[in-house]
């Protein structure tokens, strides 16, 4: 699954990070992740998966997911035209959960508005990083 694989990308990397600060016997309680609109992440799943795979983790267990969404920017190669998921579907408020559940809005967005060319480039939108945590 999609979540489970973004899940243990941040269990590695917090551990890591701890482990390089020497925090090794603390408690993790908010970890910080910046995650693009194209990412097609569905953030319940994320933490669902986050929570199953840390039970056996002390350090990690129980800590919460918070996520910043980095809007989408596209550019088409062809016209030179940039856009955004909101250009496209300026009734849609919410972005990730619902771009999830229809992973064609994607397809759409892949091409340009302008010319119809999908000779296009993600300028942003499609990170998954983790920027920080905060300790108990
Ligand atoms: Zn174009």
């Amino acid at each position: 699954m999609h979540e489970t694989s973004y899940a243990l990308m941040i269990v590695d990397t917090v551990m890591e990070a701890l482990k390089e600060k020497n925090l090794e016997d603390v408690k993790v309680k908010k970890i910080i992740l910046r995650v693009g609109e194209l990412s097609l992440i569905d953030p319940i799943a994320l933490q669902n998966a986050f929570d199953a795979l840390t039970a056996d983790i002390p350090v990690l267990s129980g800590a919460k997911l918070e996520i910043e969404i980095v809007s989408a920017k596209i550019r088409c190669n062809k016209c030179g035209k940039i856009w955004n998921f909101k250009e496209l579907y300026p009734e849609l408020k919410e972005n990730i959960p619902i771009i999830h559940l229809y992973p064609h809005i994607v397809a759409d967005l892949l091409k340009c508005p302008k010319c119809g060319s999908t000779d296009v480039e993600i300028v942003q939108g499609d990170e998954f990083q983790v920027v920080g945590f905060e300790i108990e």
